[in-house]
C-alpha cells in the first residue's frame, strides 16, 4: 500500500501519477521569441503534452501577468496551467521576481492542500527561481524535486556580449542552492552537466542528459517558393534569417554587421537579411535598435523585420530562408537551430553551449568561433556563393534533426523522474525537516525503512 507523501513505497517500476511542473517566469502560453518568452516555454509545454500523452498528468505553475488569466487554463488534454497570483501582474522586473517568490510558493501549497495528501507524485522546477519554490515543495510535501536550470548564471557571465549586463552574484548562490537540493538535474547536453559540476560542484551521478527537440510533426521540409510568397519576399533573393528575441545575448547585430561587410564586399550579391522576434532584456531591447543598426550600416533596404510568429506562420519562415542563423554569445542549446533543420534548412551557428550538438559542422550547417565581423562574413560568404554547398547541407539538416524530438525528450524526463524517485526512495532523500511527513515517518526513515 502506498502512503501518502509518495515516500514510503517505492514507484521505481511506474510512472508518476501526476507532476506539478514549475515556470515561475514565464507561462508556457505565452507567444516566445519576445520578452521573457523563449525556448524554456516551448519546453515546458511540449514535453507536458508528450508527458500527458504517456499517462502522466501534468499540472504547471506559473505567475499570472494578467488580470484576464483564469486561474486555471487546460493547455492540451492532461496538461493543466495555474496561473497563481504572486505580486502585480504587471510591470515586475524579471530582477524583482524573488521578492515573490513567497507569495508564489503560498500559491502552489494551498493549491496542492486543496486535494487529498500525494496528490503530486514529484516536482520538476525549471529555472533557478522556480527550483527555489520547488526545494520548499518538495520538503513540504516529500516528493522529489527533479530540476532542469535551462540557463545557469556562472556560464552565462563568462560570455557576456558588449553592453550586457552581468547575473548577480545573489542569482549564482541560489542556483547553487537549488542544485544542491535537487534530487536529479536534467542537462541538455553532456557539456551543461559538465558546467553544473564544474561551476556549482553537482554530483555527476545525480545528472540526467536529455536532449530537447522541436515539433517534428509541425517543422517538416516544404515548399520554398510558397513560404516567401506568403511571406511577400522576393523568390530570387538569397534569404538569412534570424529568429528568436532581441537581446544582445542572441547577437542579431553579429549578423547584420555580417551581412553588411558581405554587401560591401559584393554589391552584386542578393542577400536579404530577415529578423523574426521582439525585444527582450536590456541593451538591443529598445524596439528601434535593430533598425537603426541596419540604417547606420547602410542595409535598411536589405533588411526585413517581423514580429514574433507563431508556429504556423514559423514554418514558413525556416521554409522561406536559404539559411537561418544563431549567432548567440551563449545558449544552452537553440532550438531555433533544430527547427530550421527539420524544416530542410541549414544553419550557421555561434560555436557555443548546445550549439555544437544542436548543428552538425560542414553536415548541416557551419559553426563559427568567435563573434569578429570579418569571419562571419567570410563564413555567410562561404555558404551563400556555394548554391550546391548550401543544398547538400540542407539535405542532410532534417535527418540530423530527427535525433531530436519531444517524445524522446519526455521519455528521458521519464527516465529521470524514475532515478529521483528511486534515490529519493533509497538514499538521498530529503532535509530532516519535513513538516507534513511528521514524527511517524521521520522514526521510519531512522529505522532504515525509507532512506
Ligand atoms: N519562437 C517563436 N516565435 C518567434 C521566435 C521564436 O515561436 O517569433 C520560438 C522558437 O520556435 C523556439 C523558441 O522560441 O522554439 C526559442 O528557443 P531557443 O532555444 O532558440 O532560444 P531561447 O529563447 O531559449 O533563448
Amino acid at each position: 500500500m502506498r502512503e501518502h507523501y509518495g515516500v514510503v513505497t517505492p514507484m521505481h517500476n511506474s510512472r508518476p501519477r501526476r507532476v506539478a511542473v514549475l515556470s515561475v517566469h514565464t507561462s508556457p502560453l505565452a507567444q516566445p521569441g519576445t520578452g521573457d518568452a523563449g525556448g524554456m516555454n516551448v519546453y515546458v509545454l511540449q514535453s507536458a503534452i508528450q508527458m500527458a500523452r504517456r499517462g502522466v498528468e501534468v499540472e504547471i505553475f506559473t505567475r499570472a501577468t494578467s488580470s484576464a488569466d483564469a486561474p486555471v487554463q487546460e493547455a492540451a488534454p492532461g496538461v493543466l496551467v495555474r496561473n497563481v497570483v504572486a505580486g502585480p501582474f504587471e510591470g515586475l522586473d524579471k530582477q524583482d521576481l524573488p521578492t515573490q517568490l513567497c507569495a508564489f510558493v503560498a500559491g502552489v501549497l494551498r493549491e496542492e492542500a486543496r486535494h487529498e495528501p500525494g496528490y503530486y507524485n514529484l516536482v520538476h522546477s525549471h529555472y533557478w527561481l522556480s527550483g527555489q519554490v520547488g526545494w520548499l515543495a518538495r520538503d513540504r510535501w516529500g516528493v522529489p524535486l527533479v530540476h532542469t536550470a535551462h540557463t545557469l548564471a556562472a556560464v552565462k557571465n563568462l560570455s557576456l556580449a558588449d553592453g550586457d549586463t552581468p547575473e548577480p552574484a545573489a542569482r549564482q548562490i541560489g542556483e547553487q542552492q537549488v542544485v544542491a537540493e535537487s534530487d536529479r538535474l536534467v542537462a541538455n547536453t553532456t557539456e551543461e552537466s559538465d558546467q553544473l559540476v564544474r561551476h556549482y560542484g553537482a554530483d555527476p551521478n545525480r545528472i540526467d542528459v536529455v536532449a530537447p527537440g522541436a515539433d517534428l510533426t509541425r517543422y517538416r521540409p516544404g515548399d520554398r517558393a510558397a513560404a516567401r510568397a506568403k511571406l511577400g519576399l522576393d523568390p530570387r533573393e538569397t534569404v538569412v534569417t534570424f529568429v528568436g528575441r532581441i537581446q544582445p545575448l542572441k547577437a542579431p547585430d553579429v549578423l547584420l554587421r555580417a551581412a553588411a561587410e558581405l554587401i560591401a564586399r559584393d554589391p552584386e550579391s542578393t542577400l536579404r537579411v530577415l529578423v523574426v522576434g521582439g525585444p527582450s532584456g536590456s541593451g538591443l531591447a529598445r524596439p528601434d535598435a535593430l533598425i537603426e543598426l541596419a540604417s547606420s550600416l547602410g542595409i535598411a533596404a536589405r533588411v526585413t523585420f517581423l514580429p514574433p510568429q507563431a508556429p504556423d506562420r514559423l514554418v514558413d519562415v525556416y521554409r522561406a530562408s536559404d539559411l537561418v542563423a544563431v549567432p548567440s554569445y551563449s545558449e544552452s542549446f537553440g532550438l531555433v537551430a533544430i527547427e530550421a533543420q527539420a524544416c530542410g534548412t541549414p544553419v550557421i551557428a555561434a560555436n557555443v553551449g548546445g550549439l555544437g550538438v544542436a548543428v552538425r559542422n560542414g553536415e548541416t550547417g557551419l559553426l563559427v568561433d568567435g563573434h569578429r565581423t570579418e569571419d562571419w562574413a567570410t563564413a555567410l560568404q562561404s555558404l551563400v556563393s556555394e548554391p550546391g554547398r548550401l543544398a547538400a547541407l540542407a539535405a542532410e539538416a532534417p535527418r540530423h534533426a530527427e535525433n531530436f524530438s519531444w517524445e524522446h525528450t519526455a521519455d528521458g524526463l521519464l527516465e529521470s523522474y524514475r532515478m529521483a524517485t528511486v534515490n529519493y526512495n533509497y538514499g538521498h532523500g530529503p532535509s530532516e525537516f519535513s513538516p507534513r511527513r511528521g514524527r511517524g515517518l521521520w522514526k521510519l526513515r531512522r529505522a532504515g525503512g525509507v532512506r
